[in-house]
């Protein structure tokens, strides 16, 4: 008979979202299990910037100080169009506990869940191990989970690949699918995903800028396309172009492991010339120069929504339940508050008690979330105070705010906006 372990709950995924969810559990007492199919965390920034609400709940779990001593503090959100500033939020203007956004790149916030959790709370992500089945069993669910090991094949030429080294079995009172885009858990419910309008094509640069850099996110509309430049540091910024989307384009990429940084190749002179060439069209007024790259990727993000988040015993966080442009960094943002919150509700019932119907009332609040940052549910209308260029532009610019929720109609109100 396989050998068969048992943990209170299980999840799927050691990414932001997984890690957080396994944290803000273990914080409760609660047995907690990660696992991970990849051999370590990602190593590369990706969602490189924390919204207000989540820094709330950095600072609930006490690692707000460290998030702000390694992360680079932004003030303000700009709008821009061609040469001119059209429209502004200063966020320390704002009724926020945390008034501003914190860029950080997505590797270093992982490191910090994975180092909490070990050494504070004793819970070590099982990476390679795969979810490869699930079922449920009398008031539990059982996850069938397969340990990958490296082996080398070829003779003459060896190389190596990953096999499975032996199939395990988990039972688990509650399972969280926080298995990103590609997620296993999400078919294994019988989930599929809605689709609210066209994927959207982006070309990401990070390099080096002479110059320093203002503490504001800026978002740049040039014709049909939204771009967003980020500073990372006083001299590291980050530039998202969005691009026509390609026929046949690459499945959503997997996140990177090791972050290699490459010298200086014929590509990079390739991207420097094409990177000069998009500023010059589309942000003339960027007054930095164009340093070492130090990543640059094409991805392509669509705009969908898991038709439900879950139900029965698992339940869905993160990217594995929804996706969006990455202009606004909403997808990993407010994938962290369902971390917070789905971990809030297991506990309740694990320990006080409380109906499992608390589980579809966590769903049907992210659907709601969700379909109001995706434009499906309510319109975002004028309060009387909105310039005509920020009226005419109100619908792109949803997307394109790092907040949601009662912070979103906070970052709104300065534009004169409001979300009905
Ligand atoms: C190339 C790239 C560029 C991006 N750029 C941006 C950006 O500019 N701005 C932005 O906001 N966002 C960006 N993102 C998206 C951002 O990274 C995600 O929103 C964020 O990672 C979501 O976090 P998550 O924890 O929900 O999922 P993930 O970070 O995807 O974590 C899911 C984890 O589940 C694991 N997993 C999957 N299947 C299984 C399985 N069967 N068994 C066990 N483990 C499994 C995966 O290995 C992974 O570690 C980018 C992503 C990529 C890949």
């Amino acid at each position: 008979m396989m050998h068969e372990d048992k943990t209170e709950v299980l999840v799927v995924g050691a990414g932001p979202v997984g890690m957080l969810t396994a944290l803000v559990l273990a914080e409760e007492g609660i047995e907690v299990k990660v696992i991970d199919q990849e051999f370590q965390r990602a190593a590369r920034s990706y969602a490189c910037v924390l919204h207000p609400r989540t820094l709330r709940i950095l600072h609930r779990l006490g690692l707000s100080a460290e998030v702000l001593q390694l992360g680079q503090r932004v003030d303000a959100v700009a709008f821009y169009e061609g040469p001119s500033r059209r429209a502004e939020v200063q966020l320390a203007k704002l009724p926020l506990e945390f008034p501003f956004l914190v860029a950080l790149p997505q590797s270093a916030l992982e490191e910090l869940l994975e180092r909490r959790l070990s050494e504070q709370r004793g819970v070590r992500v099982q990476w390679n191990h795969r979810l490869a089945a699930l079922h449920a069993d009398d008031g539990a669910v059982v996850a069938t989970v397969e340990r990958l090991a490296e082996t080398a094949k070829g003779y003459i030429v060896p190389s190596w690949e990953w096999t499975v080294d032996k199939t395990l079995q988990t039972r688990a009172s509650f399972v969280v699918g926080a298995d990103g885009h590609d997620s296993k858990v999400r078919p294994a419910l019988g989930l599929d995903c809605e689709s609210f309008g066209a994927p959207a094509s982006f070309e990401v640069f990070e390099f080096t800028s002479g110059g320093k850099l203002d503490a504001e996110m800026r978002v740049v509309f040039h014709g049909d396309t939204a771009n967003v430049l980020w500073p990372l540091s006083v001299s590291k910024c980050r530039w998202s172009f969005q691009v026509p989307v390609a026929e046949g384009a690459d499945p959503f990429p997997r996140k990177e492991r090791s972050g290699v940084t490459l010298v200086e190749t014929e590509r990079d002179r390739d991207d420097r010339r094409h990177v000069e060439r998009f500023l010059r069209e589309r942000a003339p007024w960027f007054a930095g120069s164009v340093g070492e790259f130090h990543w640059s990727s094409d991805v392509q993000f669509e705009r969908r929504l898991a038709r439900q988040f879950g139900h029965g015993r698992c339940w869905l966080a993160g990217d594995a339940a929804h996706q969006t442009n990455p202009i606004g960094a909403q997808s990993m943002n407010v994938g962290l508050q369902e971390a917070e919150a789905l971990a809030t509700v297991l506990r309740k019932i694990l320990r006080e008690k409380a109906p499992l119907d608390l589980l579809a009332a966590y769903g049907q609040g992210r659907q709601d979330e969700w379909q109001r940052l995706l434009g499906h549910r309510g319109a975002l209308t004028s309060t009387g105070q909105a310039e005509a260029w920020v009226q005419a532009h109100a619908e792109r610019m949803l997307s394109c705010l790092p907040a949601s929720g009662d912070d979103l109609a906070l970052l709104l109100r300065p534009l004169g906006l409001e979300l009905r």
